[in-house]
């Protein structure tokens, strides 16, 4: 049973919610406990609960969100209030999707990329699970992705005793070609970390963005992960490039964008992403 963190009692009651009635554990949190919380006075709140110690993780994601409801794209649950090992959150009830939902997925990630910025990076490093992800501004695209995201998380993944020699060589080859490979785009905000799993269909069968690792960065990174474990229906592609049009070729290029991603799944669960891994460095050899 969860013992509730002493500072977030206070925030219930003085909050005016009303002392905790109800916990549920729900699953699905791959980083986090959470739960379904009930106070007193019949909210219904959706509560995370950090059990590795990252102190700043929640209010990083809370600064997240905020930026994301800033611009109106898709909705994203209303943050109550956070601790260091706690974030609370509206509860998102699940409904059947309106039969718009697909295409306001697409129009409303495409509008929250139109929202740019002249440097790549955020306020803050953030969290890309529990790893760190460092969001130092730099006005260079190519130099924010290689260092700080495929960079980044390439050297993790060598400390941890991942990496072979022939792959680090094959890596360098690839930072080498990236202005070959990716054009120029501007700094784009994002979701981050935009699996399909991060998508919920909220109440009245709207979409609800869910989890960010929000930054300024390439587009074309996020739509790449929403393919990396499932993927959105075609329509939302569609009306993406309805609102923002996307230069030529661009799922070609999922896999350099999706190697950021799954080099943090191989350190943060381990050799089962090792193959996909190397894949991708192969094809780029
Ligand atoms: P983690 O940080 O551990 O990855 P998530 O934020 O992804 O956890 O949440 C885990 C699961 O809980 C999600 O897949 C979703 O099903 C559900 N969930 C997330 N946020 C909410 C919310 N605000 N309301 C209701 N359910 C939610």
């Amino acid at each position: 049973m969860l013992k509730i963190p002493n500072d977030l009692s206070c925030y219930l009651n003085e909050s005016g919610m009303g002392s905790a009635l109800k916990i549920q554990p729900i699953n699905g949190g791959y980083t986090n406990q959470v739960y379904l919380l009930e106070t007193e006075n019949r909210i219904k709140t959706f509560l995370k609960i950090n059990t590795i110690g990252c102190q700043s993780v929640f209010i990083r994601e809370a600064d997240g969100l905020k930026a994301l409801e800033n611009v109106n794209g898709i909705r994203v649950p209303q943050i109550y209030g956070y601790g260091e090992d706690w974030l609370l959150m509206e509860f998102i009830e699940v409904s059947e999707p309106v039969e718009s939902y697909w295409i306001d997925v697409g129009e409303g990630l495409a509008k929250i990329h139109l929202t740019t910025n002249e440097k790549f990076g955020f306020a803050n490093d953030n969290f890309i699970g529990n790893n760190l992800q460092v969001n130092t501004w730099n006005t260079d695209g190519f130099k924010f992705f290689s260092e700080y995201r495929l960079g980044f998380q390439f050297e993790l993944a060598c400390q941890k005793g991942y990496i072979a020699n022939d792959y680090c060589k094959l890596f360098d080859r690839l930072i080498f070609r990236l202005h070959d490979l990716i054009p120029v785009q501007p700094a784009s905000l994002m979701h981050g970390d935009l699996w399909v799993g991060n998508l919920m269909c909220g109440p009245q069968g709207v979409p609800v963005f869910i989890d960010p690792a929000v930054y300024f960065g390439w587009a074309e990174a996020d739509l790449a992960m929403t393919t990396l474990f499932g993927q959105f229906e075609e329509d939302a592609y569609n009306a993406y490039e309805n609102v923002r049009p996307l230069t030529f070729g661009y799922r070609d290029r999922f896999d350099i964008y999706n190697l950021y991603h799954l080099l943090n799944h191989l350190n943060l669960f381990g050799v089962s992403y090792l193959t996909r891994v190397q894949n991708i460095l192969d094809k780029y050899s």
